[in-house]
């Protein structure tokens, strides 16, 4: 199979999950690989973040280099209860039987990591697989013609290929460069996220909850999620609380203890506040069809049911394809490359659109707030209304028939 530009690597810019799950499938397919970062060799990214990787993307890294699926299958938490809760009271409970691979493969359902942890797994399933890394390199200018693209970094250096695909992220220099807008809006308001330690030796339920109008935060809604070594708190804040109201480590020492206990301050190992954004690039590839971008370079969505990162899971795969097989068939690349862009575009969009209706379950309008009340109070008489409390935060399903 040929490989880049004159035998040269394909460049990936960016090397958070999106960017190395694409280095990842191009070295599956038998292309040089080179993935410019502009952080440096021993950054360490820190945080849960993302921390639900779904059995789709498991299914992906797995074929992208064998056993890397399951070695994060394995490392992950994979909960079997999941409960909801409305002022205290809870309206949902569900506990799942404990077979959870799903039998062909054995990978289960979900695995729940920080993802550090991932993009651990990912760099050295990189580096396994011959996957050359460039850090210190910040890419800032992309110049394409019909033939290739250079990019050049902030210190001066050039790289040239036939392709790049773009994950560096939500403020995309390669996407700023090309001059491609992100198209969409911010949320009002904030949330604060917090991941807490286990204790040592503890022994704390391994479950999922979500809380609305939680007591303890007077009414705001959190959600707490298990991950392996730990917990991650979403705390949703009000569209006019104050950042020192909850946002702080002071305002976190005075609200945490209520939800998870006075002994919590010593545990806790990371603190991030963050708007919700739902933006879509106005195009995945530059007009060339040379640039493809994929990840948060082309989206950004609020992370209710996981879309950010397993959505740019599969485009980092369609992309890696797509320009494999641009490479094997050189007069059908640009087509190629339009087929991955029009595709995953769509699938973003559906994901931007599935996502709003989350959020208006999440920052309700009266009327919706008064159905929220209403359907808390039902539950004991009415399961299916307890049901819908537990499914409607997240968003209708996005399965892979609809592009997820
Ligand atoms: C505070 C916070 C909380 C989050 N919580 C969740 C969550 O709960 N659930 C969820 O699903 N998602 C969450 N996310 C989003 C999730 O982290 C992203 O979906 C995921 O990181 C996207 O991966 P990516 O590879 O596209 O981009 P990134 O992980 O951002 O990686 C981009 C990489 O490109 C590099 N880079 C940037 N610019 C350049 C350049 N010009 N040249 C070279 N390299 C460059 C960066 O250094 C970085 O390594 C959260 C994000 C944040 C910040």
């Amino acid at each position: 199979m040929a490989a880049g530009k004159d035998g040269g690597p394909v460049l990936v810019v960016g090397a958070g999950p999106v960017g190395m799950t694409a280095a990842l499938t191009l070295r599956a397919a038998g292309l040089p690989v080179l993935v410019l970062e502009a952080g440096a060799r021993d950054r360490v990214r820190p945080g849960s973040r993302a921390l639900f990787v779904h059995r789709r993307s498991l299914r992906l890294l797995e074929r992208a280099r064998p056993g890397l699926g399951t070695r994060i299958a394995a490392y992950g938490t994979t909960w079997r209860t999941r409960r909801t809760l409305y002022r205290g009271r809870e309206v949902f409970a569900q506990t799942f039987p404990r077979a959870s691979g799903d039998g062909a493969t054995d990978l289960p359902a979900f695995t729940s990591l920080r993802q550090v942890d991932t993009e651990r797994f990912l760099h050295e399933a990189c580096t396994e697989a011959g996957v050359e890394f460039r850090f210190d390199a910040e890419v800032h200018e992309v110049r394409t013609d019909g033939d290739g693209v250079t990019v050049t970094d902030r210190a001066g250096e050039s790289w040239t290929a036939g392709h790049v695909i773009a994950a560096d992220g939500a403020r995309s220099g390669v996407r700023e460069a090309l001059g491609i807008p992100l198209e969409g809006a911010r949320s009002d308001g904030y949330h604060v996220v917090v991941d807490v330690a286990d204790p040592p030796g503890g022994d704390l339920p391994v479950e999922r909850v979500f809380h609305y109008e939680h007591p303890g935060t007077g009414g705001r809604t959190v959600l707490r999620v298990p991950f392996t070594g730990g917990f991650q708190i979403d705390l949703q804040c009000r569209a006019d609380d104050p950042p020192e109201s909850f946002g702080t480590e002071k305002a976190l020492r005075r609200w945490l203890p209520r939800l998870v206990g006075e002994d919590c301050a010593h545990r806790v190992l990371w603190v991030s506040r963050y708007h919700f954004l739902r933006k879509v690039a106005a195009s995945f590839a530059d007009p060339s069809g040379r640039v493809l971008l994929a990840g948060e370079a082309a989206h950004l969505f609020p992370p209710f049911r996981a879309r950010g990162m397993n959505s740019g899971i599969a485009d980092a795969v369609a992309a890696a394809e797509a320009v494999s097989a641009a490479c094997s068939e050189p007069s059908r690349g640009p087509a190629t490359v339009a087929g991955y862009a029009s595709a995953r575009r769509s699938a973003a969009l559906y994901n931007s659109e599935a996502a709003g209706a989350a959020l208006d379950h999440l920052r309700p309008r009266p009327w919706k707030r008064a159905t929220q009340r209403a359907a808390a109070a039902l539950s004991p008489v009415v399961p299916r209304c307890g049901e819908w409390l537990e499914h409607a935060p997240y968003g209708p399903r996005g399965g892979p028939a609809r592009g997820y």
